[in-house]
């Protein structure tokens, strides 16, 4: 393992932020990622990093490795530090000059801004002489790391196609080294989060890669505002300007630099965008001779890097691309750079190990998903997967789990519904907004009448029957539609019957549900009792009331009585308070 590899792989889960909603999975072009126990983790041997899952995640828990700090701790040390800035920086910061994101850059702190397109320059010129020597064979681009790694890993029969030529990056990080010294760091700013993956390659060329968005973040915290800050003649590029190269970041870039070389007239050149375009163009293809030299430009990000993972403006916009073009110095005549050889390398495939499943066990897994028979394969893609076959190979392989498939969640769903609808003793309705029924349960047609129940054995569920045909308390269901609140009664008398009723909202406006017992023969009694009791109470009060009557009366006689003993005694003659002890 390289000692230099940082712990985290380039394109990461928080764990804690996912919401297990499949998303990243539906879109991610390779499926490296895996659901279980409601995490979808990626795995790292079959990521290519082009980004996509970050950018599709609604809940920001796909995130590309921060390098900030291994960055900062470089600037802290006594190294120079110089930036390789991706030439999409003029789509990034649109109205800011060069000069002053040069002035930004080293205000934190760098020893100098160089163009990433210089790298490129060379690379176009090294695959225009290859292209020039006329093999009738296919040339696949080594721009986009995320697009040869793909190659690599799920193509490898097609990596010997790949041209020997380091990225542009890399092609950079030599020519800077050459320039400045091996002893520089390197750090590249962009809009790629596949470039992690060149840095944690090649640790010897390129020390650390921080996005647009980093840079961003950066300059907030330390309070620097390029477009307000002044610049000096020390603010530029260095070691010189690109020209040509700065057209790599838009798609068709590199074909026209590598046209501006000249030499290469005979080669078709075509670009494929995209990790599933580049799949739907190249699988399948045996290497093999061709009518004339064809070379692909291959990228990842569709619009080119531009529209990078990573780029704060995600939109690869016809204002983006012209921003590119209007402020790349392209020579009006062929160039004939002089191709560099140091910066030739070969790419060797990666491939993945496959397992291939039997039919037996394919079918036992698409059994777990209630794929029965070959109709039940919708082939939908729900569960991320191209076809229901391709989903049962992931479930056999550990990467995916049976509720990731909406038709079987639906189906079980369904079943549980069912399963309750009809062994629940109490009568069970759902109605619709207009007063129909949706579904109902044998209990609830046998509640209201034999024609009914009959009805429902010809027709289960009695879907669209209309309630007011069937129920005496519509308007109690219309109640719940228009006020959503959950509506109970415990004894609804309607005529010689007693119900106990629970109606509530199942969607807002537009289901609701209703649960009804027949309670009359339980309530009979209780009322018989009350009404005993009321009798009993009745008679009780009566009793108390002469009671109170007769205790009246005795009070009246006691007051007499203690009033004519008071009148026995002179007021001259007060009693006193030892009077009874003296007696
Ligand atoms: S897109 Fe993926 S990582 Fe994001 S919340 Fe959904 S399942 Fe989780
Ligand atoms: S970065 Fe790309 S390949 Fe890797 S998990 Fe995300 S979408 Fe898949
Ligand atoms: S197209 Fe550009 S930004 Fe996108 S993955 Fe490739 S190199 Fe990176």
């Amino acid at each position: 393992m390289n000692p230099h590899q940082p712990a985290q792989p380039p394109i990461y889960t928080r764990e804690t932020e996912c919401q297990d909603c499949s998303k990243c999975v539906r879109y991610c072009p390779v499926k490296a990622i895996k659901v279980a126990d409601g995490q979808a983790r990626i795995v790292p041997e079959k990521c290519v990093a082009c980004g996509t899952c970050v950018r599709v995640c609604p809940a920001n828990a796909k995130r590309v490795r921060d390098d900030l700090d291994p960055t900062k701790r470089m600037l802290l040390s006594s190294d120079r530090v110089y930036v390789s800035l991706a030439p999409s920086y003029v789509s990034e910061f649109p109205d800011i000059p060069s000069t002053q994101i040069i002035a930004a850059l080293r205000k934190l702190g760098f020893a100098g801004v160089s163009e990433t397109a210089l790298g490129a320059q060379d690379v176009s010129a090294l695959v225009a002489a290859d292209l020039a020597k006329g093999e009738n064979r296919l040339y696949l681009s080594s721009a986009c790391p995320a697009a040869v790694t793909y190659i690599q890993k799920y193509l490898p029969d097609l990596t010997d196609s790949i041209t020997t030529v380091l990225s542009p990056l890399l092609s950079h990080c030599t020519k800077l080294r050459e320039h400045f010294g091996n002893d520089i760091r390197i750090v590249f700013i962009g809009p790629c989060g596949a470039k992690k993956n060149e840095a944690d390659r090649h640790p010897e060329l390129l020390d650390a890669v921080i996005t647009f968005a980093d840079l961003r973040q950066w300059l907030e915290d330390e309070r620097i505002h390029p477009g307000a800050l002044p610049t000096t003649p020390e603010d530029r590029f260095v070691p010189e300007t690109s020209q040509e190269g700065a057209l790599y970041p838009v798609e068709g870039g590199m074909i026209e630099t590598i046209r501006l070389q000249g030499g290469c007239d005979n080669v078709r050149c075509i670009t494929v965008a995209g990790i599933n375009g580049i799949r739907h163009v190249l699988s399948g293809f045996k290497p093999k001779s061709l009518p004339q030299p064809l070379f692909m430009e291959l990228l990842a990000c569709r619009g080119g890097c531009i529209n990078g993972p990573c780029a704060e403006l995600r939109e690869g916009n016809l204002d983006q691309w012209q921003e590119v073009i209007a402020r790349a110095d392209v020579p009006a005549a062929p160039v004939h750079r002089v191709p560099r050889n140091d910066i030739i390398e070969t790419i060797i495939d990666e491939p993945l190990p496959t397992r291939k499943y039997n039919d037996e066990q394919l079918r036992q897994a698409l059994r777990l998903i209630d794929k029965e028979k070959i109709e039940d394969e919708l082939n939908c893609g729900g569960c991320g997967y191209e076809t229901c076959r391709d989903f049962a190979e992931a479930i056999l392989s550990g990467h995916a789990e049976a509720s990731m498939c909406l038709s079987y969640l639906r189906r079980q769903a369904q079943r549980k519904a069912n399963a309750l609808l009809h062994c629940i003793p109490s009568a069970i309705v759902l109605v619709d907004k207009d007063l129909r029924v949706v579904d109902c349960n044998r209990q609830f047609a046998e509640l209201f009448s034999d024609d009914l129940a009959e009805a429902y054995d010809m027709c289960p569920g009695l879907k669209g029957a209309v309630l007011e045909h069937i129920l005496p308390f519509t308007k109690l269901f219309k109640q719940v539609f228009d006020s959503g609140a959950t509506l109970q009664h415990d004894a609804l008398h309607v005529d010689d019957r007693i119900y106990q009723v629970t109606i509530f909202p199942i969607e807002p406006s537009q289901i609701t549900g209703g649960v009804i017992s027949d309670i009359t023969a339980h309530e009979m009694p209780r009322e018989m009792i009350a009404k005993r009791a009321r009798e009993v109470i009745h008679k009780n009060l009566k009793t108390v009331q002469e009671i109170a009557c007769r205790l009246g009366e005795n009070m009246a006689d006691t007051e007499i009585l203690l009033r004519s003993l008071a009148e026995g005694f002179s007021p001259s003659q007060p009693v006193d308070d030892d009077s009874n002890d003296k007696d």
